[in-house]
């Protein structure tokens, strides 16, 4: 008795593994095919000047236009292109349309911006990441400093001395380099001195109860002194409310991203937003 239960149950297991393994193939067959297919498409957040609340920049943030699922959010997808080596394939892509994207925004306004791309962990280990970018900027006609690339303190801080060589040849090319997510992972403040970066964005968990936690307020106003004390620019992603966003300002954060000033939008929309209030 106990052993056909057993027997079962082992069956149960294998076929709940298959049919995962099933769903992940389709998942990868599925997104090989739209990266040839050019089936994605990137939306753009505002990042604002907090004080004059003038867009300076968006982020291009990539959506799957899946045949059935409709738009798939990345977090439901990058993990796959990253396992599968797809991210590769995605990324320059993603860069590519983020560099024209700005290029197209410099050509008609006169509002000077940049545009921050996200970079994977496989995409920033890549051997020829500093060909990728260099050839992403030269195909778009993007000058390098209107590029910033977004990487996180756990790509970085496993091999904290590659990868601050590999972050020096990105900046002496005249992009900027941003901390994403900053506080979420563990930098050391002695690698984290010696990184050739421009900015840290404060991850969004810092942000949502700024107001009203008295840690997070804490880390927050912990964040802009640290970045100010290494000459750093500070961007607080997440902020939805005018509290936080006076909290920030109060701190002395300069620069803000979340829903209060814009979702991720498609181009036309955030294209809008670069012709001011009144037109
Ligand atoms: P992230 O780079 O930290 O991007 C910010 C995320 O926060 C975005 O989610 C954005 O929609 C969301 N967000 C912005 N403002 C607010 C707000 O006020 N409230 C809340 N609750 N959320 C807000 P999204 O677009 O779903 O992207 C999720 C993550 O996927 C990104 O986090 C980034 O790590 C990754 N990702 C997005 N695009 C790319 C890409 O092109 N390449 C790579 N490698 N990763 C990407
Ligand atoms: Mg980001
Ligand atoms: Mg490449
Ligand atoms: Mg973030």
């Amino acid at each position: 008795f106990s052993k056909s239960k057993g027997r079962n149950t082992y069956q149960f297991y294998s076929a709940d593994m298959n049919s995962k393994t099933l769903r992940y193939l389709e998942m990868e067959n599925a997104l090989r095919k739209s990266i040839q297919n050019q089936d994605f498409l990137l939306h753009f957040q505002p990042q604002v000047d907090l004080r004059t609340r003038a867009v300076i920049g968006f982020e291009a943030l990539v959506r799957w236009r899946h045949p059935e699922l409709g738009l798939v959010p990345p977090d439901e997808f990058i993990p796959l292109a990253e396992e599968t080596g797809l991210i590769l394939l995605l990324g320059d892509w993603v860069l590519e349309s983020a560099c024209r994207q700005a290029r197209a925004w410099l050509d008609r306004h006169t509002t000077p911006l940049h545009v921050a791309v996200n970079l994977s962990s496989r995409q920033f280990w890549q051997g020829d990441l500093v060909d990728s970018i260099a050839s992403g900027l030269t195909r778009s006609g993007l000058p390098a400093q209107h590029l910033e690339l977004e990487i996180t303190e756990s790509m970085v801080m496993r091999e904290a001395d590659v990868a601050i060589g590999k972050m020096r040849e990105l900046a002496d090319m005249g992009v900027r380099l941003s901390i994403d997510d900053f506080g979420t992972g563990y930098s050391s403040l002695a690698a984290l001195r010696q990184f050739p970066i421009h900015t840290l964005k404060i991850d969004k968990s810092f942000v949502r109860e700024v107001t009203t936690n008295a840690n997070d307020a804490a880390i927050a106003a912990s964040i802009v002194a640290l970045a100010h004390t290494m000459n750093l620019l500070v961007v607080a992603e997440g902020i939805e409310g005018e509290e936080q966003a006076a909290f920030l300002l109060g701190k002395g954060c300069e620069i803000g991203q979340g829903y209060l000033f814009g979702k991720p939008m498609p181009s036309h929309e955030a294209e809008v937003m670069l012709c001011g209030p009144q037109s």
